[in-house]
């Protein structure tokens, strides 16, 4: 099970975050909302809110490997 730490923008809370997918997006969508083709869907551990990466790890911090 993949997990990753990160402060939960619907509860406020920090925690480690659940692997629950991933959504492809079509090349061209992609780029026209500048996101990657491809995002990982986390789970929050204290609300079970589905978030994709994009919102957790915003591109001006850096992402843990
Ligand atoms: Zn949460």
């Amino acid at each position: 099970m993949r997990q990753k730490e990160a402060t939960c923008p619907s509860c406020g809370k920090h925690g480690r975050f659940t692997h629950s997918g991933v959504q492809h997006w079509p090349q061209a969508v992609a780029a026209a909302h500048n996101l990657p083709p491809v995002i990982h869907l986390w789970t929050c551990p204290h609300c079970h809110s589905t978030l994709s990466e994009v919102v957790l790890f915003p591109a001006n911090r850096p992402v843990p490997a």
